[in-house]
């Protein structure tokens, strides 16, 4: 068997103990005589793994009482229109801070359901760092406001939190879920894709504030409705049965052998450390980011010359560091360095940039 380094933004890297503990209960979970995908939802088996997941989720992540935690389908852009549907309800209006592709396009579907204001941007700065924010444009009567926490094209990370006062503050964690402790209590709802840091694409998680969940906007479809997933347990239908049973292995990796989420930042920040600091004395490559808005998750760098990112991507993927062209929309490079990628993978990558450096110097 041989592995290569995965630098894919997502679907990504899995923990390789995951894997394996997967393939070993493929054919025969637990003595049930069936694997996790072909048995019954509804089945008790099934029952422990889906109450384990949550358990565990509640667990790792310090997720306090009063919020419920959903285990839905769709993916993160299902939920640019279920957070307006649910939460868009009181003065049908809605605060967004554009910071990258995925902020804008939730901005963009909330748009069609009521008032929506775009409160800072940095579309002006390619999207280089975290807008700061003019509290005089910030709304008190919005129902809600709306970050993306890690921007997983352009490699920006929210290091401190808006201010939002007593108007519920909305964040999508699809790129940084599970990669740092985070306080759910400063949060009305936070919601992420799992195919980044969590488990296979499939699953998308929502965590909402209970009191939060009430009648949705009229015309909102069962499926799209936070009260009927939270009052059903995430069982209205069918959920995505084997994403959870794989998220459930990734929070048991996390809390026994990394040690918590703090354990997980502390590495998380030390690997991104590793290509920062190369890139910062790199005379080839430059990062894209500006420094105050690092993200720990995407790297993003050039060299400044089109032909020789191309070049560089290239001798990369056959050394065999792969996916680490940046997105289709921005060009250059990106390594995401997600919670599976070792500390080896990215000393590697560093030791194969310098050498790629001084031969295209
Ligand atoms: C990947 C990603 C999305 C899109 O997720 P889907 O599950 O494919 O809909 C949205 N937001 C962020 C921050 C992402 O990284």
């Amino acid at each position: 068997m041989s592995r290569v380094y995965n630098f894919s933004a997502g679907p990504s890297m899995l923990p390789l103990p995951v894997l394996e503990k997967a393939a070993a209960e493929m054919m025969d979970y637990q003595g049930s005589g069936q694997s996790i995908m072909e048995m019954s939802h509804r089945s008790k088996v099934y029952d422990g793994v889906i109450k384990g997941a949550e358990s565990l989720l509640r667990q790792v992540m310090g997720i306090p009482g009063n919020y419920k935690v959903l285990f839905l389908q769709g993916g993160a852009s299902s939920q640019f229109a279920m957070v307006p549907m649910n939460l868009m309800v009181k003065n049908r209006k809605a605060d967004y801070v554009l910071s990258g592709q995925f902020s804008t396009k939730a901005y963009q579907e909330a748009s069609r359901y009521g008032d929506v204001k775009a409160v800072a941007s940095s579309k002006g700065d390619t999207f280089s760092h975290i807008p700061e924010i003019d509290k005089n444009e910030c709304r008190a009567d919005a129902d809600y406001f709306h970050i993306c926490m890690n921007n997983t094209i352009y490699g920006t990370l929210w290091h401190t939190l808006p201010d939002t006062g007593s108007v519920p503050l909305v964040a999508d964690v699809s790129s940084c879920i599970l990669s740092q402790p985070i306080d759910v209590s400063k949060f009305g709802v936070l919601y992420a894709g799992a195919q980044k840091n969590v488990a296979p694409a499939g699953l998308t998680i929502v965590i909402v504030r209970e009191d939060l969940i009430g009648e949705p906007l009229e015309g909102t479809p069962t499926m799209f409705n936070y009260g009927v997933m939270a009052k059903n347990e995430s069982m209205y239908n069918t959920p995505p049965c084997w994403s959870i049973y794989m998220c459930k292995l990734v929070l048991e990796w996390i809390q026994n052998d990394i040690g918590g989420l703090e354990k997980m930042e502390a590495h998380n920040v030390k690997k991104a450390q590793v290509l920062y600091d190369f890139l910062d004395s790199s005379k080839l490559f430059k990062g894209c980011a500006r420094k105050d808005s690092r993200s720990i998750m995407n790297v993003t760098f050039v060299t400044g010359d089109e032909a020789l990112d191309a070049k560089f991507v290239k001798e990369a993927a056959q050394a065999g560091f792969v996916n680490l062209k940046g997105h289709r929309s921005v060009g250059g490079m990106r390594a995401s360095i997600y919670n599976a990628m070792p500390m080896e993978g990215v000393e590697k990558l560093a030791a194969f940039m310098k050498a790629f450096e001084t031969a295209n110097a």
